[in-house]
C-alpha cells in the first residue's frame, strides 16, 4: 500500500507565498507509485485548513488551496492531521515554520517530518545564536555586534563605530526573506534602522557589510552522513538582495555550479558540512556565503528550509550533482523515517 505524504505549506510567515509555490511544486513532483499527498494549508492566523488529495500526478495548472480560493474555511485542530505511518513534509518558512515550533509539534504527534529537527531549525533560524556557533566551530563570517532592544542603544551605536566601518547590515534576529534589514551607511541612520529591527524582534545583529559574491551550498543528510553540492551563485544586479529582488521583481539569476576554482568551492563545502553538523543539521539546508574579490569565504547563514521550488536554487544544486526533483524528495522522505525511528 501507498505512503501517506502530508504536505504543510502557506504559514504565518512573511515567506507564505513562496511556501505555496514550493508546495505546488512538491505535489506536481511526487512519485505516486510511492505515495499519497494530503494537503493542509495553514492560514496567516495560523489555523489549519484541510485541502486537496492527490492520488496520482496532478495536471500541470493544478493549484493548491489558499485563502484566495477557500470558500469558508474548515478550520481543523492541527492534530486532526494525524494518521499513522505518514510522513509530513513541512514545506514552511520562517517563524513558526523553519524555526522549531512546528517540529516540536510533529514530534510530540508521533509523526515522522522532512527538513530541520527542532534544534537545527530554531538555532539557524536566530542569526545571533547560529553566529556564536559558527564561531565557536571555527567557521568564518563577518564580523558583527549584537544589539538588545532592552541595552543603552547610544553604547551599542558606539561599539558598531569601534568595531566595524559602515556599511553595515541591520538584521532581526528571527527572520528571513530580507524582512526588516536595513543596510546602513552612516551612523545618524544607525539608530533608525535599529528600532526597525525590533519591531520584529528585540535581539538584533549588526554586520559588516561587505562587497562579495553570493555564493551557496546544498546539504543533504542526517548527523552521520552528511553530504554537499558544488556550490552555485545568485547573480544579482541590485546591491542588496532585498524581499523585492527576491519575490516580486524576479531580479534573480543563478549560476550553477557557481564559477569559482576548485579549491574555493571545496573549502566552502567543507564549511557547509562543518557549520551543518555544528547545529544538529537534520534533513536539508541551504548554506549561503559570501567570497570577495580577494577569495575570502564568510557563511552569512544557514537556511533549513530553502525555497523548494523546482526552479529553487537548492533542488537545482542537487539537480547538477545529478538528482532529479523526485528522487530528491523521495530522499528527504526517507531521512524523515530514519530520523523517526531513532526518535521512536
Ligand atoms: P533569506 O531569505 O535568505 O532567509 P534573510 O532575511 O535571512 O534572507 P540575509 O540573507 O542575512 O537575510 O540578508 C539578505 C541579503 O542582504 C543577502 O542575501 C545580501 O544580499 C545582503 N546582505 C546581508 N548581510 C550582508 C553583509 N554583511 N554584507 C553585504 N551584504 C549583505
Ligand atoms: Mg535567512
Ligand atoms: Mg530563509
Ligand atoms: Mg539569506
Amino acid at each position: 500500500s501507498k505512503e501517506t505524504l502530508i504536505l504543510l505549506y502557506g504559514g504565518r510567515s512573511a515567506e507564505r507565498e513562496v511556501s505555496v509555490l514550493s508546495a505546488e511544486s512538491v505535489m506536481r513532483a511526487v512519485n505516486y507509485e510511492r505515495f499519497v499527498v494530503k494537503t493542509y494549508f495553514i492560514t496567516q492566523a495560523g489555523d489549519f485548513v484541510k485541502t486537496q488529495e492527490f492520488t496520482e500526478t496532478p495536471a500541470a495548472d493544478e493549484k493548491l488551496m489558499t485563502n484566495d480560493s477557500l470558500k469558508d474555511e474548515a478550520v481543523i485542530s492541527p492534530a486532526a492531521i494525524y494518521e499513522k505511518g505518514a510522513i509530513v513534509f513541512p514545506v514552511l518558512h520562517g517563524p513558526m515554520g523553519e524555526d522549531g515550533s512546528i517540529q516540536g509539534f510533529l514530534e510530540i504527534l508521533r509523526l515522522a517530518y522532512v527538513g530541520p529537527n527542532i534544534l537545527s531549525a530554531a538555532s539557524t533560524m536566530d542569526k545571533l545564536l547560529a553566529k556564536h556557533v559558527f564561531e565557536a566551530v571555527g567557521v568564518p563570517q563577518v564580523p558583527y555586534v549584537a544589539a538588545f532592544a532592552d541595552e543603552n542603544q547610544a553604547m551599542i551605536c558606539e561599539e558598531v563605530v569601534k568595531k566595524l566601518q559602515f556599511p553595515v547590515f541591520v538584521k532581526p534576529a528571527n527572520m528571513g526573506s530580507s524582512v526588516g534589514i536595513s543596510k546602513v551607511d552612516d551612523l545618524v541612520s544607525l539608530q533608525p534602522a535599529l528600532m526597525e529591527a525590533y519591531k520584529y524582534d528585540n535581539r538584533v545583529v549588526i554586520e559588516q557589510g561587505v562587497e562579495a559574491r553570493e555564493i551557496e551550498c546544498a546539504v543533504l543528510g542526517n548527523g552521520g552522513e552528511v553530504s554537499a553540492t558544488q556550490p552555485g551563485e545568485v547573480v544579482k544586479d541590485v546591491a542588496f538582495y532585498d524581499y523585492n529582488s527576491k519575490y516580486i521583481d524576479n531580479k534573480i539569476q543563478m549560476d550553477i555550479p557557481a564559477k569559482i576554482s576548485a579549491e574555493l568551492s571545496e573549502k566552502m563545502q567543507a564549511y557547509a558540512v562543518k557549520a551543518y553538523k555544528a547545529v544538529n543539521g537534520t534533513g536539508l539546508s541551504r548554506c549561503d556565503f559570501f567570497v570577495t574579490k580577494e577569495e575570502n569565504i564568510y557563511l552569512n547563514e544557514i537556511n533549513a528550509i530553502p525555497g523548494f521550488t523546482q526552479w529553487s536554487m537548492y533542488p537545482l544544486l542537487w539537480e547538477n550533482m545529478g538528482l532529479t526533483y523526485s528522487e530528491l524528495i523521495e530522499k528527504l522522505v526517507d531521512l524523515a523515517k530514519s530520523a523517526f525511528e531513532i526518535r521512536e
